[in-house]
């Protein structure tokens, strides 16, 4: 059984839920919810303080995006490297022949100059 994590009201500990089977006789008839570090027993499931997953503070919802936030819209993708008249691309690496480093085909460049499209593949 998964550990239950709780923070337990008695002791102020972030602990584990502690669940044993109670009996009458050899009928069981229920289960005991106590916590793992002090042995406080909690009267019933809706009881047990269970340790709330991290806030994930909602900052962004769909209202608040701008448009500005798309980086792949208009301009931006005629400036890819792949787009630049100085990538060149092998099997090994792509290549720029302006800076003389590694690129990534999605990279782009302050000195993009245009390729004319020659290399369009799709
Ligand atoms: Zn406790």
């Amino acid at each position: 059984m998964a550990a239950v994590e709780i923070n337990c009201p008695a002791c102020g500990r972030e602990t584990l839920l502690r669940r044993e089977p109670c009996f009458e006789g050899l009928r069981k008839t229920g289960e005991a919810l106590s916590c793992a570090s002090c042995g406080h027993l909690f009267a019933d499931e809706s009881q047990i303080p269970y340790k709330s997953a991290p806030q994930t503070p909602e900052l962004f919802d769909e209202s608040d995006r701008s448009p500005a936030a798309d980086v792949f819209d208009g301009d931006e993708t005629r400036r890819l490297c792949r787009h630049c008249a100085h990538y060149t691309v092998n099997p090994f690496l792509q290549w720029c022949a302006q800076h003389r480093r590694e690129v990534e085909a999605t990279d782009t460049c302050p000195d993009f100059e245009d390729g004319g499209g020659k290399d369009e593949e799709e």
